[in-house]
């Protein structure tokens, strides 16, 4: 499980993060959801290590990791705008980790044939990430978080860039793939169908803080607050 335990993030006057307390249960996806600029990449990039909490403590497995580099944190990251490598193939693309943490030539072949498997890019593994489609790359970028076999995995937007129809089919092929590894997820989104259609849990934040915090059909049948009721209630 990934818990966070009165975290706070500010810069400057602004709470960015503003005594934030949560549970990812072990093997679920938790959706963090909400308007932009109320911190949602903040409370990732806290999880991740990438940022520091001003106060509060991080637990991932048991373990506080509040004061670990993101490194000794072993999870693994998909970002908005999920660079890839240009003059790198797929397969290099997605075992790149593995080389940079100097797994075997053998183990880290026999893994990218099974992650390859899993995110159907078993028949492009030689192209280049400009010979790809929009969805295809993402399928590269995710299997290169799931390829280092993290027992957690933060994606932050990961959808964004992509077509409606696109989108549909990769959320449903991400929440399958959290399901089938048992990963620890922790999904970053505005768009509340995708928070309602993926989320074992769903943490609604409002300027910093917890507007509400519960499953998908708390959140659709039981809004606490107005807040919750307009954003959940809105089409996309
Ligand atoms: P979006 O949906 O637009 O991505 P978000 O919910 O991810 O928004 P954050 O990126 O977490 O929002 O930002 C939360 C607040 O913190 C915003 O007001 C943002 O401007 C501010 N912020 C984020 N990073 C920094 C920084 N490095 N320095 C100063 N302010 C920052
Ligand atoms: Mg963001």
């Amino acid at each position: 499980a990934i818990t966070l335990s009165h975290v706070s993030k500010f810069w400057g006057a602004l709470r960015a993060v503003d005594d934030v307390s949560l549970t990812a249960d072990e093997g679920s996806l938790l959706v963090l959801l909400g308007p932009s600029g109320c911190g949602k990449s903040t409370t990732l990039r806290l999880i991740a290590g990438l940022e520091a909490a001003d106060a509060g403590t991080i637990t991932i497995g048991g373990v506080d990791v509040t004061h670990l580099t993101p490194a000794q944190r072993k999870i693994s990251m998909v970002f908005q705008s999920y660079a890839l490598f240009p003059h790198l193939s797929v397969a290099e693309n997605i075992v790149f980790g593995l080389r940079v943490r100097r797994v075997s030539r053998a183990e880290r072949d026999e893994r990218l044939k099974r992650v390859a498997d899993i995110v159907g890019l078993s028949h492009l593994l030689e192209r280049k990430p400009s010979q790809l489609s929009g969805g295809q790359r993402q399928r590269v970028a995710l299997g290169r978080a799931i390829i280092a076999e993290a027992r957690v995995c933060l994606m932050d937007e990961p959808l964004s860039n992509l077509d409606a129809k696109l989108r549909h089919e990769m959320r449903t092929e991400i929440r399958a793939l959290q399901q089938r590894l048992g990963m620890t997820m922790v999904y970053v989104t505005h768009d509340q169908t995708e928070a309602m259609t993926m989320a074992d849990r769903v943490v609604l934040m409002r300027d910093g803080r917890i507007e509400q915090n519960g499953s998908p059909e708390d959140l659709y049948n039981r809004p606490a607050t107005a807040f919750t009721a307009r954003f959940i209630g809105t089409p996309p």
